[in-house]
C-alpha cells in the first residue's frame, strides 16, 4: 500500500515535559518553494515523497500546515556557550513539530529550523538563510553516509522571505530529523529550575528514548550518564578520524543520543593540523579540531553536575559516582580512536605494532601540511604497491619513506582501507561553490556535490574534482560563520 498523504505526529514530548515545551507556530512563509527533498529518508520515515513535494507537503515542511493532532513546540534549554553559562537559550528559531515513526521501529523528531521567532528568540530574527540551511543538509547527509551518528536532513524549503544578514539573503527552513533533540543544555535547564521531579522525568524520558538498558541498572540515572559518556566518546572519536571540526561545541549543541547536531560553522579538515579553527567567532580556538575530545569531556562534566541529585542523596557519594563514570570517557575515546586508526591504516584491530606508526603520523602530516582525506585514501594505493600518490603529498620524503616502509611491512589490506577511508567528503571549497550557486538559483553544483558525498567510499569516473584537495590559498584562509 502507498504511504498515506499525511504525517502522523505525536506530541509525546510536549505532554511528558510541558515545562520544556512552549506550544508555538511557524511564521507564515509568503512563497514556499522546495529546494531539496531527501526521498530515501522520507521513505525510511514512511512518508510519501510525492505528497511532501506537493503544495500541502511543502507547507508542512515550513510549518504552515500542522497535521491533526500535532502540537508544535519551541523547546527550552540552557547551555554553556564558549564556556559561559546562559540560563535561557531554547529554540529561538526552531520548532519541534512532533515525533514520527521510522522503519527501524524507533521514533524520530521532526523539527524545523528557520521557522520564525519564538519566545526564546531574544535579539534574533528567528530566520535562516538558504546557504546555511543547505550547508546543514549537505554536511549532515555526508556524515550519515560516512556512518557517523547524526541528525538527518529531510528538506530545505525557500520561504520567499528575505533575511537580513550582512546583505539581504533568501530565507529558508530546514526540516531536520533526529532521534531526539534532548541536549546537555536540556538537563541544565531542568536542573536550574530547581524542580527535581522535572529533572527525574527528563532523565527517565531520555532512558526510554535513548538508553533503555539503563532502566535495568541498579542506578538507572547513573547508567544513563554512563551511556551518554560512551556515546559521546565514540562520536567524537569518529569525528576525529574523519577530520570533522564541529566548530561550536556548546553544551546546548551536544545531544543525549550521541548524534552530531547543529551544523553551523562546521567544516572538514583540509591540511591536517590539530590547531585548525574555521569558525570566525572562535577567537581563542576553544573548539579547534584537536581540542574536541577535551571539550566533549568538559561538556559531560556539566551534564554530570545536573544529574547529581539523581545519583545519590549523599552528595559526596553522588560526586564520587559521577567522577568515576566520567573517567570512562578517555579509555572509551582511545579505544574507538585506536581501532579506527588501525582500520584506516588497513591493519588488524589486534596488531599492537600499529601503535608506533599511528603515534608518528600526526607530526608527519602536520609538517607536510598534508590533506587529511587524500592521504588515507592514497595510502591504499601505496598498500597496492604504488607509493608515489601518497608520497607526493609530503615535503620530507626521507621521513615518509621510512614510515611507509615500516607500515607496508605489516601487510596492510588495501580493500579494507577503501571501505573506511572516504574519497568524497564535503570539501570546503566545493561546499562554498555549491551554496553560492544555489543561492543564485543554480542547483547543479549542489546536486552533484550531494551525489558524490552521499556515496563517499565508492570511486566513480567523472568525480575527480570532488577528490582533489582545495587550492592552497583557499585552504589557508577559509573561515565559516
Ligand atoms: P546555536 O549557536 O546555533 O547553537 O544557537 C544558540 C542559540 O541562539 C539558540 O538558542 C538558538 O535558538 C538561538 N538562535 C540562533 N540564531 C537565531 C536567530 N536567527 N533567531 C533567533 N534565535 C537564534
Ligand atoms: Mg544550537
Ligand atoms: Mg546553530
Amino acid at each position: 500500500t502507498a504511504p498515506p498523504s499525511t504525517v502522523a505526529l505525536s506530541d509525546h514530548f510536549a505532554r511528558a515535559l510541558p515545562e520544556l515545551a512552549v506550544p508555538w507556530q511557524a511564521e507564515e512563509a509568503p512563497a514556499p518553494r522546495l529546494l531539496v527533498l531527501n526521498e530515501p529518508l522520507a521513505t525510511e520515515l514512511g512518508l510519501d515523497a510525492a505528497w511532501l513535494a506537493g503544495p500541502e507537503g511543502v507547507r508542512l515542511l515550513v510549518g504552515n500546515h500542522v497535521p491533526d493532532g500535532a502540537t508544535p513546540v519551541a523547546q527550552a534549554y540552557a547551555g554553556h556557550q564558549f564556556g559561559h553559562y546562559s540560563p535561557r537559550l531554547g529554540d529561538g528559531r526552531a520548532l519541534l513539530l512532533g515525533e514520527t515513526g521510522h522503519v527501524d521501529g524507533h521514533p524520530r523528531d521532526l523539527h524545523l529550523k528557520g521557522s520564525g521567532r519564538t519566545p526564546f528568540a531574544r535579539g534574533g530574527d528567528g530566520l535562516a538563510a538558504v546557504g546555511p540551511m543547505l550547508r546543514e543538509y549537505v554536511v549532515s547527509e555526508a556524515m550519515h553516509a560516512l556512518g557517523i551518528p547524526t541528525t538527518r536532513s529531510l528538506a530545505v524549503v525557500a520561504t520567499g522571505r528575505p533575511v537580513h544578514r550582512d546583505t539581504l539573503l533568501p530565507g529558508a527552513v530546514l526540516a531536520r530529523v533526529a532521534s531526539s533533540h534532548l541536549r546537555v543544555g536540556s538537563f541544565q535547564y531542568a536542573r536550574a529550575s530547581g524542580d527535581v521531579d522535572l529533572l527525574r522525568r527528563l532523565a527517565d524520558h531520555a532512558i526510554v528514548r535513548h538508553h533503555p538498558a539503563a532502566a535495568e541498572a541498579d542506578r538507572p540515572h547513573l547508567a544513563l550518564f554512563e551511556g551518554v559518556v560512551a556515546a559521546q566518546a565514540s562520536l567524537v572519536a569518529r569525528w576525529m578520524l574523519v577530520g570533522f571540526v564541529h566548530g561550536v561545541m556548546n553544551t546546548d549543541n551536544m545531544t543525549i543520543s550521541g548524534e552530531t547536531i547543529d551544523y553551523g560553522p562546521c567544516a572538514f579538515l583540509d591540511a591536517f593540523d590539530p590547531a585548525t579553527v574555521y569558525s570566525s567567532i572562535d577567537h581563542g580556538g576553544r573548539y579547534a579540531y584537536g581540542n574536541q575530545p577535551r571539550v566533549a569531556e568538559w561538556n559531560l562534566a556539566r551534564l554530570a553536575e545536573t544529574l547529581l541529585p539523581l545519583f545519590s542523596d549523599d552528595q559526596d557519594q553522588a560526586i564520587a559516582l559521577a567522577t568515576e563514570a566520567l573517567d570512562a570517557f578517555r579509555p572509551r575515546y582511545d579505544a574507538v580512536w585506536s581501532a579506527g586508526m588501525r582500520a584506516k591504516l588497513g591493519l588488524s584491530a589486534d596488531d599492537d605494532r600499529a601503535d608506533t606508526l599511528i603515534a608518528q603520523l600526526p607530526t608527519l602530516l602536520q609538517a607536510g601540511h598534508v590533506d587529511h582525506t587524500s592521504f588515507y585514501r592514497r595510502l591504499a594505493t601505496a598498500a597496492r604497491g604504488d607509493t608515489e600518490p601518497a608520497r607526493e603529498l609530503f615535503l620530507d620524503l626521507a621521513a615518509i619513506d621510512d614510515w611507509l616502509t615500516r607500515w607496508r611491512s605489516l601487510g596492510p589490506d588495501a580493500d579494507a582501507m577503501d571501505r573506511v577511508n572516504p574519497l568524497y567528503i564535503p570539501r570546503n571549497h566545493l561546499v562554498e561553490e555549491a551554496l553560492t550557486a544555489a543561492t543564485a538559483g543554480d542547483h547543479g553544483p549542489l546536486e552533484r556535490l550531494l551525489a558524490a558525498v552521499t556515496a563517499p567510499y565508492h570511486e566513480r569516473p567523472g568525480l575527480e574534482r570532488y577528490a582533489t584537495p582545495a587550492p592552497v590559498d583557499f585552504a589557508a584562509t577559509y573561515q565559516t560563520f
